[in-house]
C-alpha cells in the first residue's frame, strides 16, 4: 500500500458503528437525527428528482447553478462579504469531501497545521495524507460544579507558540464536535491575529452553525476584519437540514484559494449529485425567503433540540455521569469517572478508560456512545480518558429509552 495510509486506517466510526449495529442498542453515538427531515426538504428532493431527464444527468463540476448561487446570496449576507457563486463556492460530496479538497489543495509536505484537541477526528488522517504535519493545542476545561463548554478555552499564550514559518493553516470547529463549545467573537479574534500575522490560511468547519443554545451566537471568522481572504468556511446541508445520507456540503472562500480546492474536485469526484443539490438549493431558498422569522427551519431544529438537550443532561446527571452542557452542536459529553463497570475479559485493559466503557454500555446496558478520547492525538488521549459523547439529536422515545437504561443504572 502507499505510504500515505500508514497510520490511518483505524477509523472510530467505522468500529463503533458495527459495534452499535451487532447489538440491539438505543443508539446516540454517531452523529445523525433518527426523526425524518422536514417536510419542506423532502419535497424539495421528490420535485427535483421528478423534476426532467436532466436531474439525473452530470451537472456543473463545482456545484449545480441553482445551489451555488443561493449559497452564495444566502451566506453572503451572514458573513457580510459579497461572495461569487461560480468564482467563490465549490459544492462537495458532504462536508468531508470539502475537508478533503482544502488539505490536498493547501497542503505540502512538510508543513504544519494545527489542529485544536478535541477535534472532528478526520482531520488527522486527512493532513497526513496530505503530507501534512499536525500540530495540536489543548481547549483546557477550567472546571466548576456545573460544566459547561465554556469551560473549555484556549490558552492565548500556548497557541501563539504553535505557530512557526511552517505553519500553512489551522482547523477549527464552531460549534464543536464533541464537545459543543461555540467560540466567542473574542476568541476567535485571537486566532485571526495570529493567522494574519503569520500569513496563515484559516479552515473553519462550521457545519453545526445553526445549533446554538442558550443565547450563545455562532460567529464566522470569515466576518473578521482580514480573514473572508484567508478563511476557507466549510458547511453541510447533511446537519443543515437533518438530511445526513444527501452528503452534500460546500466550501467558500476567496476565489484565490477556492480555485485550487477546485482543481482536486475536478480531478477526483467531480461533481455532487445533481437532484440533492437541485434539493439543498429549494430549501436554501425556502429558508432565505423567511430568515430569521419564526418558522425558519434555523430557528425550530434548535428550540427543538434545546429540549433534548436538557433531557437528556438531566438523565446523565441523574445517573451520576456529570455532563458538560454543551452551547451548540448535538452531542454532549459526559464525565465517566465515579462510575465503576467490570470491563469484559475480551476488551484489552491497554484500551483507554472510555473506550472500554462504552463497549461494555453497549454490550452489558444496550446503549451506545463515542469515546472522547478518540477526538484526541494519540500523545494527548491518555490525559482525556474520562468523557464520552452522547448524541442528542434523536426522537423524543429515543431519549425516553436511554432514560430507562440509565434509571436503572447498576
Ligand atoms: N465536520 C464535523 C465537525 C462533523 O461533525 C461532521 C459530521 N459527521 C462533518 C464535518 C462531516 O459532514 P458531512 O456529513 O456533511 O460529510
Ligand atoms: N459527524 C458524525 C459524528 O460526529 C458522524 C461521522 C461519521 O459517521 N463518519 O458522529
Amino acid at each position: 500500500h502507499a505510504r500515505r495510509l500508514d497510520g490511518v486506517d483505524k477509523n472510530i466510526w467505522i468500529e463503533f458503528t458495527q459495534l452499535a449495529a451487532d447489538y440491539d442498542v438505543v443508539n446516540l453515538g454517531q452523529g445523525f437525527p433518527d426523526f425524518a427531515p422536514p417536510k419542506f426538504i423532502q419535497d424539495a428532493f421528490g420535485k427535483a428528482v421528478s423534476g426532467g431527464c436532466l436531474m439525473h444527468q452530470y451537472t456543473r463540476a463545482f456545484g449545480h447553478p441553482s445551489l451555488v448561487t443561493i449559497l452564495a446570496k444566502f451566506f453572503g449576507q451572514v458573513v457580510g462579504h459579497e461572495i461569487n457563486p461560480l468564482d467563490d463556492v465549490l459544492v462537495t460530496v458532504g462536508a468531508y469531501q470539502a475537508l478533503f479538497c482544502t488539505f490536498q489543495a493547501l497542503v505540502d509536505e512538510g508543513d504544519e497545521v494545527i489542529i485544536i484537541e478535541p477535534f472532528f477526528d478526520c482531520y488527522q488522517p486527512m493532513v497526513k495524507m496530505a503530507g501534512g504535519t499536525p500540530v495540536f493545542v489543548p481547549l483546557r476545561p477550567s472546571g466548576g460544579s456545573n460544566p459547561s463548554s465554556a469551560d473549555w478555552v484556549l490558552s492565548a499564550e500556548e497557541l501563539a507558540s504553535k505557530f512557526t514559518a511552517k505553519t500553512k493553516a489551522i482547523i477549527i470547529n464552531t460549534p464543536n464536535n464533541p464537545i459543543g463549545k461555540v467560540y466567542k467573537t473574542e476568541e476567535l479574534q485571537v486566532i485571526a491575529d495570529l493567522c494574519i500575522q503569520h500569513n496563515v490560511v484559516c479552515i473553519s468547519d462550521e457545519v453545526y452553525e445553526w445549533l446554538t443554545y442558550d443565547g450563545a451566537k455562532h460567529v464566522k471568522i470569515a466576518s473578521l476584519p482580514g480573514m473572508w481572504e484567508r478563511t476557507v468556511t466549510i458547511g453541510s446541508a447533511g446537519k443543515t437540514f437533518s438530511a445526513t445520507g444527501w452528503k452534500v456540503g460546500w466550501a467558500m472562500g476567496s476565489s484565490h484559494i477556492m480555485k485550487h480546492l477546485k482543481t482536486v474536485h475536478q480531478n477526483s469526484i467531480y461533481h455532487c449529485p445533481t437532484a440533492a443539490q437541485v434539493a439543498v438549493a429549494a430549501g436554501f431558498q425556502t429558508e432565505y425567503e423567511r430568515f430569521g422569522s419564526p418558522e425558519s427551519y434555523f430557528k425550530q431544529l434548535p428550540a427543538m433540540l434545546n429540549h433534548k438537550r436538557n433531557k437528556l443532561a438531566a438523565c446523565l446527571q441523574s445517573a451520576g455521569l456529570q455532563p458538560t452542557l454543551p452551547e451548540g452542536g448535538y452531542f454532549m459529553i459526559a464525565d465517566i469517572s465515579s462510575i465503576s463497570f467490570d470491563s469484559d475479559d475480551s476488551v484489552s485493559q491497554d484500551e483507554p478508560l472510555d473506550f472500554r466503557f462504552v463497549k461494555w454500555l453497549i454490550k452489558k446496558k444496550g446503549l451506545a456512545a463515542i469515546p472522547v478520547s478518540a477526538f484526541y492525538s494519540a500523545e494527548h488521549s491518555k490525559e482525556f480518558q474520562n468523557y464520552v459523547r452522547f448524541c442528542f439529536t434523536k426522537e423524543d422515545s429515543t431519549l425516553y429509552a436511554a432514560e430507562e437504561i440509565l434509571k436503572k443504572w447498576g
